[in-house]
């Protein structure tokens, strides 16, 4: 087994070692370990401080590889989550968390993604006088933290878990600013929603890890991808919609192709661009 008794290093400030060591130790029967001064920060923080300079899919990638070169570790692990509307449900917010491995000794990259609706995500622009407690049943507060802002004079205070700090908070945001934004924090150790969703994507990553490639034995078999285009079911010019749902290796060019899994073999004439332009 890939892994086995290996030492893999998880690139995090924010206690995620919590919900990815259980889950890849149990898979894998490997050791995790978490520098204790991994500085996160300079990949990019939720509250903007820092603009992200790269995609999540790139951020994420970089975050390991830099760890493991930093800390001399074959193998790392990281995660990055993004917050925002749902991409198939409108309205309702979402929670995607990519969640990558980097083996350096076998030069490869894995990356898994989990999306869920299980997420506080929100955040309310009051004025002195307004009654926020409703907000914060919403978004779960104490158990999950919040950020309090002066948008006037961009001060904030982060990780808030108790309604006194709370209190407080808003009063000095409100000494700087007629208005005052809540928000909630969404580092992981402060959102406990959020860490369950990143146990999930560890859950998906050690699995993913299990399948071996049948040509070249690599680990991490099954990158999803797509090939070709359904045909119109009323005049067969191509869709946009794939045919085939690919597997692949991360090492070499072995791939499995099956069938879409909703079992379409021809496009619904609404995705033709010459039947319903
Ligand atoms: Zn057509
Ligand atoms: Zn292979």
């Amino acid at each position: 087994m890939f892994y086995k008794n290996q030492t893999i290093l998880v690139a995090t400030r924010h206690q995620k070692e919590r919900v990815i060591g259980p889950a890849l130790e149990q898979a894998l029967q490997c050791k995790i370990f978490t520098p204790p001064d991994f500085d996160t920060d300079q990949f990019g923080t939720f509250c903007r401080q820092i603009k992200r300079t790269a995609t999540a899919y790139e951020t994420v990638i970089q975050k390991a590889k830099t760890a493991a070169q930093h800390y001399g570790y074959r193998y790392a692990i990281a995660n990055e989550g993004s917050f925002g509307p749902h991409p198939d449900f409108f309205m309702v917010p979402g929670d995607i968390e990519l969640i990558a491995l980097i083996d350096l000794k076998n030069g490869i990259e894995i990356i898994e993604s989990v999306i869920s609706t299980d997420t506080n995500y929100a955040h309310l622009d009051l004025n002195a006088g307004d009654d926020y407690s409703a907000f914060l049943k919403q978004v779960k507060f104490p158990s999950h933290g919040l950020m309090v802002k002066a948008l006037a004079t961009g001060w904030i205070q982060k990780g808030i878990t108790d309604p006194l700090t709370l209190k407080n908070a808003i009063d000095e945001a409100l000494e700087q600013s007629s208005q005052v934004r809540l928000e909630t924090d969404m580092r992981a150790l402060f959102n406990p929603s959020r860490m369950a969703v990143i146990a999930s994507a560890a859950e998906k990553l050690a699995q993913r890890l299990l399948q071996q490639c049948p040509q070249c034995n690599s680990p991490g078999f099954g990158r999803l991808t797509t090939s070709g285009k359904l045909l119109c079911e009323w005049c067969e010019a191509p869709s946009t919609l794939y045919q085939f749902q690919l597997k692949q290796c991360v090492a070499c060019d072995y791939q499995e192709q099956s069938k879409r899994p909703d079992g379409l073999t021809n496009a619904p004439a609404r995705y033709c661009e010459y039947c319903n332009p």
